[in-house]
């Protein structure tokens, strides 16, 4: 006997929500199990899930992250998630600054990058070819190919984990929808826009969810509803100070063929000090990043949250379809500057904000509402939880079994006390930059370059 309802409704094909359905395909074979994606397709270009790449990392300082991480390592290396290139494992170089004296600034750095060292290196037994510390410029440059990455005299020191890879994520998230037809138990529909829940008009059962309606007016009922709408969820649902959507910038530059032949193989090189990061090019084209408190996009809503009651209500939700404001590209041509000087002046042919959304504490909110006992949250990915695709969605459907490990179950369930402040900036300890930036308000400042 399945433990869980007849018919599911999944909002949203991310990450989140395509993991999910995977994993009820698994399990609950004769279900009747629908997703839905307002997006034309899926891969939505617009998003979190949808890039050219992102980072696969066993790299946390909190040592339940690190051992999901390298369970879903094990996936993308030795599956199909990480056949026909949608895995490289070309390792990771983790480093730190010079304290800024700041506390904003990204001083949590080097006790990031430290704790991460300590977990990484007890997951490949100690070995110095896969994991090994970096005690200074002179060994960082060691591990680059020569004459390609130039470390910033502010670096200390790092480790390199030869462990870690990237994959490409619109790949992975083509690979899943794939899998998922093939499997044929959900029903996927597209160009789906979920307007809002809808709440049970039974007298005794108003906190009961009893489906969607859709943009064009249309209704779907379903006896559990998980929403995994990313950095979207705080205009369906209200979180107020536990999810919050924040944009992070993208730039991409062109890169000739004997550029991209000397990039390909190098290490990603991140640092948590400054939140910059550079992925390995592929097809000719290298994208610099930016691991940030990130940008606010103030917008009001009205939040349902049971029959009869409604709130207005200012959230941030993604703005898409932009190129990155002025302070977000400067950042990353100072970045480029820094770390590959010889292509310090090569314009971006592309530039995105991207948008995680963050959690107080950055870790995801894969729980039960309290209040709503039908509906499911799965999100709160907080910019890490590309990585884990391979794995989430057996762990989402454990949350939804009540059977999830206590450690990620005590990490990711609804807080007992909900935050009486309803801004918050994510302290996971591997953020930088300034915490108070509001999107319109820099796209508006002229450009200093
Ligand atoms: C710039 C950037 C860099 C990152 N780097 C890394 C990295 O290096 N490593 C790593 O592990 N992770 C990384 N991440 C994090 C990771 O990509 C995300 O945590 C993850 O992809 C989030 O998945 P999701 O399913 O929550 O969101 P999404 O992929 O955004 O999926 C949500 C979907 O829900 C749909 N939706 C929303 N509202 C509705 C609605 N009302 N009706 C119907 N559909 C709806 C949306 O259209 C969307 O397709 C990064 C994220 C970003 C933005």
């Amino acid at each position: 006997m399945s433990q869980l309802p007849q018919s599911i409704l999944i909002v949203g094909g991310g990450v989140f929500g395509l993991s999910t359905a995977l994993s009820l395909s698994h399990r609950y074979p004769t279900h009747n199990i629908t997703l839905l994606e307002a997006s034309t397709t899926i891969p939505n270009p617009e998003g979190s899930s949808v890039d050219s790449s992102r980072i696969v990392r066993a790299d946390y300082a909190n040592a339940a992250y690190a051992r999901l991480a390298a369970e879903g390592i094990e996936r993308w290396r030795n599956t199909e998630w990480g056949a026909e290139g949608r895995y490289t494992q070309n390792g990771l170089v983790l480093v730190y600054h010079k304290s800024s004296g700041d506390a904003g600034q990204g001083d949590d750095g080097e006790r990031y990058t430290r704790a991460s060292y300590e977990n990484v290196k007890r997951l490949a037994n100690g070995d110095e070819k896969i994991v090994r510390f970096l005690p200074d410029r002179n060994a960082i440059h060691g591990v680059f190919p020569r004459n390609t990455v130039h470390v910033a005299e502010t670096v200390v020191a790092g480790y390199v984990n030869w462990g870690s890879g990237w994959a490409d994520a619109e790949a992975g998230v083509r690979y899943a929808r794939k899998k998922l037809e093939e499997l044929g138990v959900v029903k996927i529909r597209t160009d789906q826009k979920v307007s809002r829940l809808l709440f049970s008009d039974e007298k005794d059962d108003k906190k009961k969810v009893a489906g969607v309606q859709l943009a064009d007016g249309s209704t779907i009922t379903a006896d559990l509803v998980i929403l995994a709408t990313g950095a979207w969820t705080p205009g369906l649902l209200d979180l107020r100070g536990l999810a919050d959507a924040r944009g992070q910038v993208l730039a991409y530059l062109r890169l000739t063929d004997e550029e991209q032949a000397r990039l390909a193989n190098m290490p990603t090189l991140l640092s948590f000090s400054t939140g910059m990061f550079i992925i390995p090019p592929r097809n000719n084209e290298l994208k610099i990043a930016r691991h940030a408190y990130g940008y606010r996009n103030p917008t009001r809503v009205r939040l349902d949250s049971s029959a009869d009651v409604a709130e207005e209500a200012e959230v941030s939700l993604p703005e898409t379809g932009r190129p990155i404001p002025p302070e977000g590209e400067e950042a990353c041509r100072a970045a480029l500057r820094e770390m590959l000087p010889w292509l310090a002046d090569r314009p971006f042919f592309k530039t995105r904000v991207c948008w995680y959304t963050d959690t107080p504490q950055g870790d995801f909110l894969v729980t039960y509402h309290p209040d709503h006992p039908n509906l499911f949250l799965a999100t709160g990915g907080s910019g890490h939880a590309y990585k884990f695709f391979p794995v989430l969605g057996d762990k989402i459907v454990d949350a939804l079994e009540g059977k999830l490990d206590e450690d990620l179950r005590r990490l990711w369930s609804w807080p007992a006390q909900r935050p009486s402040t309803t801004s918050f900036v994510t302290k996971d300890g591997s953020r930088s930059g300034r915490k108070d930036m509001i999107l319109a308000e820099e796209y508006a400042r002229g450009s200093k370059l």
